[in-house]
This record gives structure tokens, C-alpha cells and sequence, in this order.
């Protein structure tokens, strides 16, 4: 297995104790609801004679089915190419659809999504302002897909190290990524913290693996529990205000740490 990782990284340099800013990819970097209203009508338009649905109705089947088969293959029950198979019979409301016809779809999906990726507007602004921090991304996805969004958006020269599920073997929230990047950074989970914009995933995954959890709530959705441990921001620009205070922000997730060995996963 090879994980992408800097040289500098690779050979060990990194000071242990100096605070590491990990970040999820998908709507925390990479805007993925402005992606979704850039390719969802053009689908739409591109496949409409397979589609029975309307169009409104096509667009929330098919973001309610993008979660439920990408959790199917991020825990390994399809392949990536299974998952985007099912989602289009099953948003398309067609399962007679021959098998070229899902896979014509397919490709008109894959171009069409790739043309709408975008970061959001203070993603490149707040990784130029978070210079001196190490930093990383752990995503789950494909490898494939995912390391050709960070170069879409142009972001790669900002992480120290890039974690993809797919290639780590294991996916967030399992504590195994987690604990990966720590290896490969060459750091412990206290010294990092963790930004994304899935509580599920992102924040209880890194808060159980002992990181210091940030989560990037920008849709004003409730929040599920109260952590005290969890950092809330709307903006992801909101992490340069606080970078001065990150090393204490993971000194107040220590108590805690110490109490979550004895709770159940
Ligand atoms: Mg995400």
C-alpha cells in the first residue's frame, strides 16, 4: 500500500507536540452542493428519456441515494462502480435500464460532476492563511476520484499528507484512518485536530480516535448532541481566527479523551 505523504513526512522530520490541521474533503473543502446544482439539471437534460421521475423529483432521489450507496461501498458491501450503478437505476426510477444505457449515464454523470467541482470560497484563503500548520486530508472515496478533485481544486501542495478510504483499507469513522494519519504525520491524535462537515463521520469519528473535533456547519443544520468538546464554525475561514488558539483547544479535549476509553464505540 502506498499513501501519499511528503518526503519531508515520509522520512520522520516532523516535531511531535506541533499542532496538525486535518480536514475531510467533501463539502469541507470542495463545495459540494454548488457542484450538485452545476451538474444535477444538466444530468437531467442528458438523460431525460431514461429518467421517470420529474425533475424535481429526480434531484431529491437522487441525492437521498448518493449517501446510501456510498455508505454500501465505503464498508465494502459494493464496489465504486456498483454504487453508481444502483444509484442510477434507483434515482432514475428505471430498473429496466439496460446495462449500457446505466453505463452511458454513468460517464455523462462523471463529466459532468467533474466539471462542477469547485472549492468553496474561502477554502484557498484559509489554507494560505494557515501556513506553519501541518495539515492533512482523510477522505473517504475513491482513490481515484478523490486525489483528482484535490488536484482539480488545486490544493495539494497545502497537505502533508493525503489518506483516501479506499486505499487505506478502512473508512472514517473507523478509528483505523485516524490513527494512519497520526503514523504517516508522524504525531498523536492530541495533537491534531480534525475539520468536517459530517457529525457522524467526521466529528464523532475524530473525537473517538482522540482528536480535537471541528465541526464546519454550514448549512445551519441542528446540531445532533452536545459535546463540549466540539468546535463549531459556519465558515471554514472561521479556522484562522482560532488557529492561535488550536493548541488549547486540543488541551480541552484531554479530560475527555482519557473518559472515552471506557465508552462503547
Ligand atoms: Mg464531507
Amino acid at each position: 500500500m502506498s499513501l501519499v505523504l511528503t518526503a519531508d513526512n515520509a522520512m520522520g522530520t516532523v516535531e511531535r507536540g506541533t499542532p496538525v490541521i486535518l480536514f475531510d474533503l467533501d463539502d469541507t473543502l470542495l463545495d459540494d452542493l454548488a457542484a450538485k446544482q452545476y451538474y444535477m439539471p444538466r444530468l437531467y437534460d442528458a438523460c431525460r428519456e431514461h429518467i421517470r421521475r420529474e425533475r424535481e423529483e429526480f434531484y431529491s432521489a437522487w441525492k437521498a441515494a448518493i449517501p446510501r450507496y456510498h455508505s454500501m461501498y465505503a464498508s465494502g458491501q459494493m464496489t465504486f462502480e456498483e454504487q453508481r450503478f444502483h444509484r442510477v437505476r434507483d434515482a432514475f426510477a428505471n430498473p429496466d435500464m439496460p446495462d449500457q444505457t446505466v453505463a452511458q449515464s454513468i460517464t455523462a454523470f462523471d463529466r459532468l460532476f467533474k466539471e462542477g467541482w469547485c472549492p468553496f470560497a474561502d477554502t484557498h484563503a484559509t489554507l494560505d492563511a494557515l501556513v506553519g500548520f501541518r495539515k492533512g486530508i482523510v477522505t473517504n472515496g475513491n482513490t481515484i476520484q478523490q486525489q483528482e478533485k484535490i488536484d482539480h481544486l488545486g490544493i495539494r501542495s497545502h497537505f502533508d499528507c493525503i489518506i483516501i478510504s479506499e486505499q487505506a483499507g478502512f473508512p472514517k469513522p473507523d478509528r483505523r484512518i485516524f490513527d494512519l494519519a497520526c503514523r504517516v504525520l508522524n504525531c498523536t491524535p492530541a495533537d491534531c485536530i480534525f475539520v468536517g462537515d459530517s457529525w457522524e463521520i467526521d466529528v464523532i469519528g475524530a473525537s473517538r480516535a482522540g482528536m480535537a473535533p471541528v465541526w464546519i456547519n454550514r448549512y445551519a443544520r441542528q446540531r445532533p448532541e452536545e459535546l463540549p468538546e466540539v468546535r463549531v464554525i459556519e465558515q471554514l475561514r472561521e479556522l484562522v481566527g482560532i488557529s492561535r488558539g488550536l493548541a488549547s483547544l486540543i488541551a480541552l479535549t484531554q479530560p475527555r479523551r482519557d473518559k472515552s476509553s471506557t465508552r462503547s464505540p
